[in-house]
């Protein structure tokens, strides 16, 4: 038996063909499995009792039952989903006004070692498959008392999505697609990426979702020291590739800027982060740092972020700054690692 949630859309009708039947029903199939979230082919009814019994034979629709569900005091909710192989990732609910914004896992653990990041302590396990990266989403939009109400996807979870590159991109096809996918618009998914500079370039001819860089620190000595991938694309690719992205009207880049005590908050590394920023259409989300146990870096004080703030916005940059949610239940930003070792 075959999951069906492996097959794209070609491949479902490539198979239907095959067992000579119409390639149209592909989307009735895809519109039951995504928009209508049926747990079972019998839920299918436009489709031939025929057709039913027999994909039946063929495939099972899979689920990624939670493992365990974390609330926050804040009403932030992280999920721990067990995977097939009995790794794990983790997603974070964060309740919005009027609405939820899910942030999604890509990877079980990261390759890309930021010094600051648990996911990157572990070093990388696996890609998610596109059916594990839709089943996160599908499963936390199942469960709510309104599903219409999660309307924002940030992939900053779990793993560096760009580096899962394929899988990615099919799952934004579901989850973006407006006839038989999750019909989630593009400008509410946003892409967070240390900065694989080639796969930025192709982000932005793939798709039209909005792209977030993890900057952290404006010079390469700086930021080489805080995150390994600047070695290999330093930051004048990054922004070259920054430059180019084909952002639509009225967006902006998003730059992720984690502020460490002592490392890179005084306004003089502000002021290299406008230059390094000049001429492009940014927004600034200042991340005071959220530290965990064992943490080697701090979070500085209020005034010390107030003060970068300021530097930043004196030079007309939109700078905003973001105390992440879920302290309590470590589901802040850069604090995410399912513990939960694979079963033996
Ligand atoms: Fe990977 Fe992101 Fe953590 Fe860096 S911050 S190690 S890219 S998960």
């Amino acid at each position: 038996m075959i999951d069906i949630k492996m097959f794209s859309r070609q491949e479902l009708i490539d198979w239907l063909t095959r067992h000579s039947k119409r390639a149209f029903r592909a989307e009735q199939i895809l519109k039951w499995l995504y928009l209508r979230q049926a747990e079972s082919f019998e839920q299918m009814t436009d489709l031939s009792k025929d057709l039913r019994a027999m994909l039946a034979r063929h495939f099972f629709i899979s689920r990624m039952p939670e493992d365990r569900v974390l609330r926050s005091q804040d009403g932030t909710c992280k999920y721990l989903f067990r995977l097939q192989d009995g790794n794990s990732v983790e997603s974070v609910l964060i309740p919005e006004k009027g609405h939820y914004t899910l942030c999604v896992s890509s990877q079980v653990g990261c390759a890309q070692g930021c010094r600051f990041c648990l996911t990157g302590k572990g070093g990388l396990v696996r890609n998610l498959t596109t059916a594990e990266i839709i089943g996160q989403i599908w499963e936390i939009r199942k469960a709510l008392p309104d599903p219409d109400k999660l309307t924002n996807l940030v992939f900053m979870g779990m793993g560096e999505p760009l580096a899962n590159y394929r899988s990615l991109i099919s799952a934004l096809e579901i989850l973006t697609n407006s006839d038989w996918g999750m019909k989630i618009a593009h400008r509410r998914i946003t892409i967070s990426t240390a900065g694989i500079v080639p796969r930025i370039k192709a982000l932005g001819r793939d798709t039209k979702v909005n792209l977030a860089i993890s900057l952290n620190a404006a010079t390469d000595a700086d930021r080489t020291a805080l995150m390994p991938i600047n070695r290999k694309y330093p930051i004048a690719e990054l922004m070259g590739a920054c430059r180019t992205y084909p952002l639509p009207k009225g967006r902006k880049i998003t730059f992720e800027y984690i502020l460490f005590k002592g490392i890179n908050d005084t306004p003089d590394h502000a002021r290299q982060l406008t230059k390094a920023l000049a001429g492009l259409k940014a927004k600034i989300n200042i991340i005071p740092f959220n530290p965990y146990p064992g943490s080697e870096f701090q979070r500085p004080d209020r005034k010390r972020i107030e003060a970068f703030q300021k530097a930043l916005t004196d030079k007309h940059f939109t700078a905003i700054v973001r105390y992440s949610k879920g302290l309590d239940i470590m589901a802040a930003c850069g604090q995410l690692r399912a513990k939960e070792q694979p079963k033996a």
